[in-house]
């Protein structure tokens, strides 16, 4: 008999509550479960693909070792014992520093599994690790920790009160996770527009920009000039305060001074009246309330931008109060239960192949990984469950690089390319296998908690990738955590290993697990924040390392000719994430504007060779008034469109370690019908 499941999609960060519909072990039906406490039916499309997912016709159900150039199915006895003999191999000859571990995606919403891969990074003594934070979001980070002091500080606009809210590179139409937080996005946006006004920044008039009031078009990259141009006016006008103490006021006024709006409009092509206007909008309603998002953390002005950002919430008095910005608490690490330590320096020692670039919070940047394997530094890496060759810049050198590896472990649940390179595949229990809690709390909308069942049986020899891991550890004598289940098939054992998760949580895992979802009363403004910045001395406005990148900005801006006649821009999809869901059907298309497409004679429809110095791929033109002239906008996580192809691992923020994914300047060209192949088209 059909019976429903209640569940929280995983795929990202929202959390929205599904209902699935499962019969024997076939998930015959995912919708949105309506009684859910905080999405109330909500899901998008990628949400409702969870049960195709599941039954993806590429699934990984048993594991696997290369033998002889193939990969051979065998027990999981057998590919552990060869696995860890290898890596044990590895550590005796070169050290522990020789293995590298990339925390993708995949075990990133795998709450048990995650956890268990930091214990193995630690018992390893913190050797090289990679993280999608180096793909797309180190700005967030850094500004985060040089002017708040703290780098958890994860700021989420205050979506029920916010009057004037200002989207810069951020598109929650199409990207719902991390910190947007939103369910049913037309409906909060359209309600946001008619309370006050929505303005969305962002080279292309994307899905948010349509529900916007108002819609400015800069260059790629460019943001930083006008909110640059905005703050000095903020500041300027003395019409606004801070809610909280500041220091460096000073500092940033002549940092800013002479910063006029001729100028900005220039660096950011776009009209001056757009200006104005904007400026007029933030005195209309005393304030601005700024959300930014990858299409700013993917470009070169980054961190100026994210400065800026911070800076115009912070001096219109819309930090940590109603209207503005909240900041979350956290719900099983509980924030406001403790003072926040000082952290403002979030700079780690980075790869050793580019000393000139940092890292980060203790992530080496993913574009040293192709480097690192070449010198011989890092010769076996732990995936934990990412599409690297879809992900990681510069996959023309990255491949070849990935396939010097002694050793390379994937953990995965659908073959792609990544696993086909892989030494060794580690099938674990996907998401409708594993009961799971959202652990990456400080990412969704809300003072929450949720805590979904298994809804089928893993299929083959699916296995917990918590119990994976400890299994490795454990052969090659590395110390496992203590009183770790003994198999993860025994009932009850992964749920042990969720409520290893939640001590000090806000709740019990009991309670957790009783009520599915729990939800505590957010203080808002929160004592918390406003503690700990009267603690540090008030906001740092103005950070050496920021003032000395807008400086050089400004020298090199104001050296700078024309721009690039066309470059691109990186854009996500309702039916993709990343590298996932490809089978929803999402195109591997370009958007180009009239004016460019002309100029190549390219219409609608026709395949288009797009180039830079590194590579070429071949995409579906979609010719729209909808993207500025001398912009294009390619999708990421296509297969054989693949745009890491076009980007470089010599393209590196020396500061974050940030490679640029954003504002590449490429050439295109129409491919005749003869000369197509149609693998190289479609994603
Ligand atoms: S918004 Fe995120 S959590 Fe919600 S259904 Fe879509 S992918 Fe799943």
């Amino acid at each position: 008999m059909p019976h429903v499941v209640r569940s929280h999609c995983r795929i990202c960060t929202n959390q929205c509550g599904i209902a699935l519909t499962v019969e024997g072990d076939q998930i015959v039906r995912v919708k949105g479960d309506f009684d859910h406490p905080l999405s109330q039916g909500y899901t998008c499309p990628k949400g409702r693909a969870v049960g195709r997912l599941h039954h993806h016709d590429q699934a990984i159900i048993r594991p696997a070792m290369l033998r002889d150039g193939q990969h051979v199915e065998a027990g999981w006895e057998t590919v552990l014992d060869d696995l860890a003999a290898r890596l044990r191999a590895v550590i005796d000859e070169h050290g522990p520093k020789a293995v590298g571990f990339y925390f993708g995606s995949g075990l990133g919403m795998d709450a048990a599994g995650y956890r268990m891969g930091e214990a193995f990074y630690n018992a390893l003594g913190h050797p090289p690790k990679f993280s999608p934070l180096t793909i797309d979001g180190t700005a967030k980070v850094l500004i985060s920790s040089l002017v708040g002091g703290f780098p958890g500080l994860s700021g989420k606009t205050d979506n029920d009160n916010v009057d004037m809210l200002l989207y810069v590179g951020v598109n929650p139409m199409v990207s719902h996770g991390h910190n947007t937080g939103m369910f049913s996005p037309p409906s909060w946006i359209r309600a946001i527009a008619e309370r006050g006004e929505v303005w969305t920044i962002d080279p292309l008039c994307t899905e948010t920009a349509g529900y916007s009031t108002r819609h400015i078009a800069p260059l790629p990259g460019k943001d930083y000039a006008i909110l640059g141009w905005l703050l000095r006016e903020v500041i300027d006008s003395g019409s606004f305060a801070s809610a909280q103490s500041v220091q460096g006021l000073a500092e940033l006024r002549i940092a800013l001074e002479g910063y006029d709006r001729a100028t900005a409009a220039k660096v950011a092509g776009v009209q001056q009246d757009e200006l104005t206007n904007l400026l007029a909008a933030v005195h209309r309603f005393g304030g601005v309330t700024v959300e930014t998002g990858t299409g700013v953390t993917m470009s070169e002005g980054a961190n100026l931008t994210q400065w800026f950002a911070w800076l115009l919430n912070i001096l219109t008095g819309r930090m940590n109060r109603k209207g503005g910005v909240w900041f979350h608490p956290g719900f099983i690490v509980q924030f406001d239960s403790f003072q926040l330590p000082r952290m403002d320096n979030p700079f780690t020692p980075g790869a050793p192949t580019m000393p000139a670039v940092n890292g980060i919070i203790g992530d080496w940047p993913c574009a040293a990984l192709p480097g690192e394997i070449e010198a011989g530094n890092i010769r076996a890496l732990v995936n934990l469950g990412g599409s690297l060759v879809r992900s990681f810049p510069d996959a023309n050198v990255l491949v070849p690089a990935l396939r010097k590896l002694d050793t390379f472990a994937t953990f995965e649940v659908v073959q792609n390319e990544t696993t086909a390179l892989s030494t060794h595949v580690l099938p674990t229990k996907d998401q409708a296998e594993r009961p799971d809690i959202s652990f990456w709390d400080t990412l969704c909308g809300s003072l929450s908690m949720l805590y979904s069942p298994a809804a089928v049986p893993p299929m083959g020899e699916r296995r917990s990738a918590w119990w994976i891991l400890s299994q490795l550890m454990m052969r090659m004598g590395l110390p496992a955590p203590d009183d770790l289940p003994e198999d993860d098939r025994l009932p009850g054992a992964d749920d042990a290993m969720l409520a290893r998760q939640m001590m000090g949580a806000r709740c019990s895992f009991e309670e957790l697990k009783t009520a599915s979802t729990v939800s505590r009363p957010m203080e808002f403004p929160g004592a918390w924040v406003d503690g700990h910045i009267e603690r540090i001395g008030g906001w740092i406005l103005a950070p050496q390392p920021l003032l000395d990148l807008w400086s050089a900005t400004r020298a090199a801006d104001a050296a700078q000719g024309t721009p690039p006649p066309l470059s691109f821009i990186p854009r996500r999809q309702r039916r993709k994430l990343n590298a996932s869901l490809s089978f929803l059907g999402s195109p591997a298309d370009i958007i180009l504007n009239p004016q460019d497409a002309a100029a190549a004679d390219i219409a609608t429809g026709d395949r288009v060779r797009v180039s830079t110095a590194n590579g070429e791929i071949v995409l579906l033109a979609n010719v729209s008034d909808t993207i500025r002239p001398g912009v294009a906008s390619i999708p990421h996580g296509h297969e054989s469109a693949n745009v890491n192809l076009l980007t470089s691992v010599q393209s590196v923020d020396a500061l974050t370690g940030m490679v640029l994914y954003s504002g590449i300047p490429i050439a295109i060209a129409r491919v005749e019908e003869d000369e197509f192949s149609p693998a190289s088209a479609t994603g």
